[in-house]
């Protein structure tokens, strides 16, 4: 969830009077930074993992399962035990941070791993360490699940200890989630207050419904009776108050059925609902969920901004392969992600802003959520350091460099950035001012026209020279598929970052580290065979709707590029492979064991075309098209072959969950979770996923975790 910063959380009717001064020097502070560290080179390549956890309270005589909101309690003791570490000088193995949900923990390594596969080798064993170390901070009856979902998040009673939502108060009005589900942390229901305050009504967000034989088409939720239990006193002025979503008149009308004895269908009462699709309130619904992050330190800017595009395409395509989330509030959606939920769950904008109204109060149409993909390619970008894998740069003076284009700059096209994206012209100009290109500049323009939604009375002040708060406000709560990610003033040990934000977190930790290790190992490979990925950001965004349906590694295809080697004749050499058995070899003999002829099919340049998970992972031989998983494979080999036997089979373990997966030789979790629910006798085939099976499922997931299933067999 980023910074938590400390104090006292202005109203948002105070928060925004703020807004401008917010984001004036929240880039002043990133000038500082930039101007400050623009030249730096030679990090290392550190990286490290984010993993999500659930923790869940079972009731085994009921076969009865809640979210338990003890977590939060759990989350005390790990912290302090981390401190206490510290304290004493010593690294403790990980680190756990508050998230969104009371129910929930995230937790790191403890240092981010180094470059090496050594490091590589230790992440499963972290993360099997990180699982049992929460788990023993958990009262009798509890679980830590790694489940992108809790299948019953918002129905009725699905908190222990139990507690009621309140939808004419509180800091979401949900008329599903009560507030003690919500981190205590004032950041946090702030946040949640002022999205909703932002937006002039509560979020409102509808995934389709699983049609099994059984579910009524179309399909009418009836209210919860929860809903009806709870608030019937209150709920005219609630829906009032929390749905005048740009329907005042159906929210009149709906009010006006009231009066009847019987409540009708949700759809009926509810004007946000939808029928057939599963109706959500909150940004809990989004943010409540899990999902698995890995973060990278590139060894410049101009790496860290390569890593950002290449990476980016890649998004869509990992978020098929990781789908672990097919149940909503106790229904199975025709959906398999969480990423639309979280979306919608945040989505702040005014009417006006989405294109409802014209422009009146607001400044600018905008096309996204503030959660979603991202909208600009950076490019690697004039050179300002010199990337440490471009040798022939070392030598050169500093101010010379910002006129000599960047390795892998000359694949980047303005045509790819097709999306029209919107950003403020006057902080564009700040940027540029300042001495920041013009696609970096665009990128923060972009991202700073939102408002900060939690701003901090104490914070307000602040010494732009060493603090880089207000930059992170705005900045971090951009949460885009990818996040570009400059140090902060206090550690300057660290470098430029990028983080891979778009992947659910799997069943078990195997899996975790084989998703977290794919991605590390394709970032090598992209670095040292200089490839190109760049598709038009435009078909990045359809990737990313086409990657959430349901089973879309079967049923999608995907745009791809045909050809993602940039330049087979390069030499590796001269892409700052330092060892003389392979440096005089060519990319296309390192990738294809053959030199690049002329005329073999390997696509034209540029050429995208639409692919199916399984070829863009494991190659497709028609069009010579070599796959991610053999790219990854041929970097070990080229680059790696002193490496022990028993370390290859290790990495090719990972890699081939992710091929496996690819293939559809393994399930994604999501599948598996779905096929649990079907063949569960307490299942009716009418898409409701009853306390008993989330029970069920529950156990199941954590016995897999526990048991170390290596994979989710067909
Ligand atoms: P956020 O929640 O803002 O994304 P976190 O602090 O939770 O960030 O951690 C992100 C990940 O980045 C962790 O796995 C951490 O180990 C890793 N990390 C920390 N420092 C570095 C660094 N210098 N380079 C790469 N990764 C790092
Ligand atoms: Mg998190
Ligand atoms: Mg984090
Ligand atoms: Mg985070
Ligand atoms: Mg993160």
């Amino acid at each position: 969830m980023g910074l938590l910063s400390l104090g006292t959380p202005l109203p948002w009717e105070e928060a925004k009077k703020h807004a401008d001064h917010v984001r004036k020097h929240g880039i002043v502070q990133f000038l500082n930074i930039w101007n400050r560290i623009k030249t730096r080179r030679k990090d290392h390549l550190l990286w490290g993992d984010e993993i999500e956890y659930i923790v869940v309270k079972y009731n085994d005589e009921e076969k009865g399962v809640k979210v338990s909101l003890h977590a939060h309690d759990a989350l005390e003791k790990l912290q302090v035990l981390e401190l206490d570490h510290i304290a004493k000088g010593e690294v403790f193995e990980s680190s756990w941070k508050p998230e969104y949900g009371r129910y929930m923990l995230e937790g790191t390594p403890g240092l981010p791993y180094g470059y090496t596969l050594d490091d590589i080798l230790g992440v499963e064993e972290n993360m099997i360490r990180r699982r049992r170390l929460a788990t023993s901070m958990l009262r009798p009856g509890e679980a830590v699940l790694t489940l992108t979902n809790f299948p019953r998040l918002g129905s009725c009673g699905f908190t222990d200890p139990p507690s009621n939502a309140t939808p004419d108060a509180g800091a979401s009005m949900s008329f599903f989630i009560p507030n003690e589900a919500i981190n205590p942390h004032a950041r946090f229901p702030t946040l949640t207050a002022n999205i909703r305050l932002r937006r002039g009504s509560k979020v409102a967000i509808n995934m389709p419904i699983y049609k099994d034989k059984n579910t009524p088409s179309p399909w009418r939720e009836p209210n919860p009776s929860c809903l009806t239990n709870h608030c019937t006193k209150s709920l005219p002025a609630a829906i009032a108050a929390g749905c005048s979503n740009g329907h005042a008149e159906e929210t009149a009308e709906a009010v006006k059925k009231l009066n009847k004895d019987s409540l009708p269908s949700l759809p009926d009462l509810v004007p946000d609902a939808l029928p057939d699709h599963i109706y959500m309130d909150a940004m809990c619904f989004g943010m409540g969920c899990c999902c698995l992050q890995v973060t990278f330190q590139a060894c410049s800017v101009e790496e860290a901004r390569l890593l950002y595009d290449q990476l980016a395409v890649v998004t869509p395509i990992m978020m098929a392969l990781s789908a672990g989330a097919p149940i909503f509030r106790g229904y199975l959606a025709d959906v398999d992600c969480r990423w639309n939920v979280i979306s919608g769950s945040v989505d702040d904008r005014t009417i006006e802003e989405r294109g409802l109204k014209p422009l009146e109060h607001s400044k600018f149409r905008i096309k996204k959520s503030r959660y979603d993909s991202i909208s600009n390619y950076l490019s690697p970008g004039p050179m300002y350091s010199g990337g440490c894998n471009t040798p022939d740069v070392a030598n050169i003076p500093l101010e010379k460099l910002a006129s000599i284009p960047s390795k892998g700059m000359e694949f980047y096209k303005d045509e790819y950035n097709d999306l029209d994206t919107v950003y403020d012209k006057d902080i564009y100009r700040q940027l540029v001012d300042g001495g920041v290109d013009d696609l970096l500049a665009k990128h923060y323009a972009h991202l700073f026209i939102r408002d900060p939604l939690v701003v901090f009375q104490e914070l307000l002040e602040q010494d732009d020279e060493l603090s880089s708060d207000h930059f992170e406000n705005i900045q971090s709560t951009n949460w885009q598929s990818m996040r570009f990610k400059p140090p902060p003033p206090s550690a300057p040990h660290i470098g430029w970052r990028v983080e891979f934000r778009s992947m659910e977190i799997q069943l078990t930790d195997h899996e975790n580290a084989a998703f977290s290790i794919f991605v590390v190992l394709l970032v090598r490979a992209i670095l040292s065979f200089d490839l190109n990925l760049y598709i038009p950001l435009s078909k990045v965004d359809e990737n990313m709707q086409r990657a959430h349906s349901r089973d879309a590694v079967h049923r999608e295809k995907f745009w791809f590029r045909r050809n993602c080697i940039g330049d087979p004749n390069r030499k590796l050499g001269d892409l700052g492979c330092k060892c003389p058995r392979v440096a005089h070899q060519t990319v296309a003999e390192a990738v294809y064991g053959a030199p690049y002829v002329n005329g073999v099919d390997h696509g034209n340049e540029d050429a995208y075309e639409e692919m199916t998970v399984n070829e863009i992972m494991n190659g497709k031989p028609s069009t010579n098209f070599i796959g991610l998983t053999n790219l990854v494979r041929r970097y070990l080999h080229i680059h790696q072959p002193a490496i022990s036997e028993a370390t290859r089979t290790k990495l090719e373990a990972y890699i081939d969950v992710i091929s496996r997966k690819a293939s559809g030789e393994l399930k994604t979790s999501a599948t598996w979770i779905r096929d649990f629910v079907a063949a569960h006798p307490g299942y009716k085939g009418d898409s409701v996923v009853s306390e008993e099976v989330a029970y069920d499922l529950c156990k199941a997931v954590e016995n897999l975790a526990e048991k170390r299933v290596e994979g989710l067999n067909c």
